[in-house]
């Protein structure tokens, strides 16, 4: 990516990023541990990441990205999830402040159509690399 184009995609993400950035340093103050991962930060570990993970099963989450900012429950979880969360990344950088309510509305539009509201939303479809709906990841 061109100079001017990556900082442009940082300022679009930034609002975002910003949301990232105080839930990593929450994260960070609770023992979380801080890393590059390609041209994003992570927050792997710590007191929030062992509580996330004994959430019930329905509010559980391995790792989610806010704009350049990646916040996973554990370092494995952030390996994992790593190719995943970078797509998202991609997508907040193209969306900017507009990734949260469209990824929203996607959501919404597949329950309206009775679909999964999150394995059939449009940007996590892209995310596992899946075409079409209802398809389940492997
Ligand atoms: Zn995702």
């Amino acid at each position: 990516m061109h100079r001017c184009t990556r900082i442009g995609a940082y300022v679009w993400a930034a609002p975002n990023t910003a949301v990232g950035l105080l839930a990593g340093l929450a994260a960070f103050l609770l023992g979380a541990r801080l890393s590059a991962v390609s041209h994003a930060l992570a927050f792997s570990g710590g007191w929030l990441g062992r509580w996330v993970d004994r959430l019930p099963p329905a509010c559980r989450f391995s790792a989610m990205t806010l704009g350049h900012v990646i916040l996973a429950v554990n370092t494995a979880s952030l390996a994992e999830s790593r190719e995943h969360e970078l797509v998202h990344v991609g997508q907040y950088e193209r969306w900017g402040p507009l990734f949260l309510p469209a990824y929203l509305l996607s959501s919404l539009w597949q329950v309206l159509c009775g679909r999964r509201a999150y394995w059939d939303n449009h940007f996590e479809r892209q995310a596992f690399g899946r075409d079409r709906p209802s398809q389940s990841p492997s």
